[in-house]
């Protein structure tokens, strides 16, 4: 059975109704009040247009960064030129 919170995850048990993750979240909220739960949420993860478009760039860049090492790493086709000078030396 998928969870009936997330819809992603399998439950904890058939007669669970939330995953794991889901079921420790709502003891979280349970434990700690969920306005206050909310609250640092709010400051955590979402976020207001500046800092998604900082994110943004940021994951651009990292994402930039890891296909120019991508294609220099599984670059298979590269053929080394002949040379002459002996390479036990
Ligand atoms: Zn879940």
């Amino acid at each position: 059975m998928v969870c009936s919170f997330c819809n992603e995850n399998e439950t904890e048990g058939w007669l669970k109704s939330y995953c794991v993750d889901c079921a420790m979240l709502k003891r979280m909220l349970v434990l700690h009040e969920p306005k206050k739960c909310v609250d640092i949420l709010r400051r955590c993860l979402i976020r207001n247009e500046n800092q998604i478009s900082h994110k943004i760039k940021l994951e651009l860049r990292t994402q930039d960064k890891e296909l120019k090492t991508v294609t220099f790493e599984d670059d298979s086709s590269y053929i080394e030129p002949p040379t002459t000078r002996s390479k036990n030396k």
